[in-house]
């Protein structure tokens, strides 16, 4: 998805927002062509980015669709970072990746290392897609859910439905055997 290049101008009275610049004012009617713009037309900035054009940068679009078209407030954000070439590494569904794929044509720019860093950015990317059992795991979303995600947010459940239990009665009676720290 390219920018596509909304125009902005003030003829007599309010701000108009269109693709292209009309033959005539939408809201008076003038003849634009010989018109007096109080706000002469511009380009509204676009505000999203190619993610492979932005070397050592941390970049975020939608999970699912792209923002123009399928971004709501309350939706995940997938987050991104690309190194010195403009690969991009993330992780997804389909685990931890390198790849150039064109996903990452309409994203937001949220930082971007100085030329200094290139090189340790480049290498500590590089170095964190092969730290031994986490990044092994990482390869595979299942294998990395049950590893590293299920035993922490089991555990978790268990804590929180204890704290909430205390919470609500100022002490909890254990009778049964099904709770372990
Ligand atoms: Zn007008």
């Amino acid at each position: 998805m390219m920018d596509p290049g909304i125009v902005c101008f003030q003829h007599c009275g309010p701000k108009v927002f269109c693709f292209s610049l009309p033959d005539n004012c939408p809201v008076c009617n003038a003849d634009l062509s010989e018109a007096n713009f109080s706000l002469l037309p511009f380009r509204v900035p676009y505000p999203f980015v190619r993610a492979s054009q932005h070397p050592c940068a941390v970049v975020i679009k939608p999970t699912a669709g792209d923002f123009l078209n399928d971004y709501y407030n309350s939706m995940d954000l997938h987050i991104g970072l690309t190194t010195s070439s403009g690969t991009i590494v993330e992780f997804d569904k389909h685990g931890l990746r390198r790849h150039r794929s064109s996903h990452w044509g309409q994203c937001l720019l949220l930082g971007q290392a100085s030329s200094p860093w290139v090189e340790h950015w480049d290498n500590t990317l590089m170095q964190s897609l092969d730290y031994g059992n986490l990044s092994k795991a990482a390869s595979n979303r299942t294998v990395f859910c049950e590893k590293f995600i299920v035993p922490r947010t089991t555990s978790a459940g268990k804590y929180i439905s204890l704290y909430r239990k205390l919470k609500d009665n100022g002490y909890y009676v254990h009778r049964n055997n099904n709770y372990n720290l």
